[in-house]
């Protein structure tokens, strides 16, 4: 079911000794995890996973999660078999995490190859410096 093991139990404070295992008694087990992430099969709670082989976001229309869906659409919605052919690289959230082009910055990547505080800088396309640079010098 992709639940981690509770440890909801341990972790809380207990006021009232002995009512928090009362409580706990009336749970399923599989309803006991932080975090419940339901299996796409659950008949109540899951949810079918887009069809592109790699993605496992939710669907939202067609058979597909939303991020790949605006892509479909973006493209003059081909014939889906076409496109799932062809999907084009992970979507946001599911991409390698890339570094700063900026020699020396190692952050993340906010856009155009620079971290969120080197893009602000650069001032994005047409700005005043560019992007790219010895440490120091943006
Ligand atoms: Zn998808
Ligand atoms: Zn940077």
């Amino acid at each position: 079911m992709g639940m981690r093991e509770n440890s909801a139990v341990e972790r809380m404070p207990d006021p009232r000794p002995g009512l928090l295992e009362k409580l706990v008694a009336y749970v399923r087990p599989e309803f006991r995890a932080d975090v419940l992430v339901p299996d796409s099969q659950d008949p109540v709670l899951g949810t079918p996973t887009c069809a592109v082989p790699s993605c496992d976001y939710p669907v939202a229309d067609h058979g597909i999660c939303n991020g790949h869906r605006l892509r479909w659409r973006d493209r003059g919605r081909p014939a889906l078999a076409a496109f799932l052919a062809e999907p084009g690289p992970p979507i946001r959230g599911r991409a390698e995490l890339g570094c700063c082009t900026v020699r020396g910055c190692r952050y993340g990547l906010a856009g155009y190859g620079l971290c969120f505080r080197h893009r602000g800088r650069w001032g994005g396309p047409g700005g005043r410096t560019p992007p790219c640079g010895p440490p120091g010098q943006l």
